[in-house]
Formats: structure tokens, sequence, C-alpha cells
């Protein structure tokens, strides 16, 4: 059962139909037991299993049942004002691998989708945040510097982008990108299909 409430469906949930899997009854002896059937556990068990490694999937209710099914889909390497402030906690080479790193992960799911042909909407996307008082704006220039800094693809606009609705600024963060998350899942499990174990209803606890 979702945990989120029926009349709250997502357009992702309410527009595929997924698989249901049998609750584990009995004991089983696995390499690697993946837990929880959303997006992080289902891309751990892709990965796993494309490297040869024997893997089995519990979910405590049923499969994308949980957060994967109700986000904004966006796959972006641009999460809030976030570069300045590993900057500045950490250091420069720390924001810059940080951002290597989702931007090797943006391009992971694109070759997935290649890879497999999946139809599920992938779209490369500018990544926009936008000040609406001139307050913030400073925000915004401060971290556009460490964009700068650090050669992150990206530019601050003052009120240049025609958003619908107003604003004082937008800091656009390019090459960023999009996808209906549960199409894209879909096509996962049908691949995991017969290589990976996966039960619903089944929760790992404390013993
Ligand atoms: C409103 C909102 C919007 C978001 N938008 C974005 C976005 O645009 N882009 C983005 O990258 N991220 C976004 N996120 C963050 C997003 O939730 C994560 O990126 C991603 O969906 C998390 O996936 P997950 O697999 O970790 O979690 P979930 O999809 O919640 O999956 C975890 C699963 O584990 C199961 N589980 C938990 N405990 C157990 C147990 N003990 N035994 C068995 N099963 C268990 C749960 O039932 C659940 O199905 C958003 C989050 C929210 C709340």
């Amino acid at each position: 059962m979702s945990e989120f409430s029926n009349e709250n469906i997502s357009f992702w949930s309410d527009s595929v139909e997924l698989p249901s899997f049998t609750a584990l009854d009995k004991d089983i002896e696995t390499e690697v037991l993946v837990v929880g059937g959303g997006i992080s556990g289902l891309m751990n068990a892709y990965q796993l299993t494309m490297r040869g490694h024997e893997v089995t999937i519990i979910e405590g209710n049923s499969i994308l049942s949980g957060t994967t099914a109700n986000t904004t889909a966006r796959i972006m390497a641009q999460q809030g004002l976030l570069y300045g402030q590993i900057s500045k906690q950490k250091d420069e080479d720390s924001a810059r691998l940080y951002y290597d790193s989702q931007m090797e992960a943006i391009d992971e799911i694109e070759n997935i989708v290649n890879k497999h042909d999946i139809d599920c909407d992938f779209k490369r996307v500018d990544g926009v945040i936008y000040a609406v008082y001139e307050d913030s704006v400073k925000d915004l220039k401060k971290e556009a510097e460490v964009y700068k800094t650090l050669g992150i693809d990206g530019n601050l606009f003052r009120n240049e982008m025609k958003l619908p609705f107003e604003t004082s600024a937008e800091l656009v963060m390019k090459n960023q990108a999009e996808f209906h998350p549960l199409k894209f899942l879909q096509t996962i499990l049908e691949v995991l299909k017969e290589k990976v174990l996966q039960f619903m209803n089944t929760r790992a606890v404390n013993p």
C-alpha cells in the first residue's frame, strides 16, 4: 500500500502500471540485499547486477510507492545555493568534485535511457534558481561567482528569463535534465525481472 493517500496520487503514479511482487515467506541466501524499492534501491540493484552481483530487493510496501513516485522529477546538479556552501564549509576542490559527481550521474541516467531505449521523456534542460525580491539577489550573485571559480557552466540574469511570474534575478545552470521517473524505472524493473529477486510487503527490521 502506498504511504500517500489515493486522493493525492501523483501524475507519475497515475500514468504507469507497475508490477507487483509476493512477500518473502522463507529464508533465502543472497550476495547483496537491497532494502527499499525506490529509485535509490533500484539503481543500486541495477548497477550491481550489471557488474555481475547477485541481488535481492525487499520493499516494505509496494515497489515505487515511496517518495520517488511523488517528486518534481528534476535531475539536477543545481541543488539550492550549494556550491558556495561546500566551498566555505570544506574547500573548492570538494565543491568541484561534488559538481562533477552530479553531472556524471546525469550523464549516467542519459546513457541508461539510450542503452535500453527508454521512453521516459528524458530531456536536457537548464536549471534555474531565482530571487523574487531584490534582497536575495546578492546571494545569487555570490553563488554565480562560485560557479565562475569552479568552472560551472551557468550565468546570472537580471529578470531576463521571462519566467511566468515576477523575479529580480535568475541563476542558470546549463545542461541539467528532467524525466518521467516511473516510466524510467518501469523499464529498469523490466531489465531486472529475470536477474533480481524482488519481494514487496517485506520490511527489514532490527533484530
Ligand atoms: C516533494 C519532493 C520533491 C522532490 N523532488 C526531487 C527532484 O526533483 N529530484 C531529485 O533528485 N530528488 C527529489 N526529491 C528527493 C527524492 O525523494 C529522492 O531523490 C528520491 O526519490 C529518493 O528515493 P529513495 O529510493 O531514496 O526513497 P523512496 O522512493 O522513498 O524509497 C524508499 C523505499 O524504502 C522502503 N523502505 C523504507 N524502510 C524500509 C524497510 N525497513 N524495509 C523495507 N523497505 C523499506 C520504503 O517503503 C520506500 O518504498 C524530492 C523529494 C520530495 C519530498
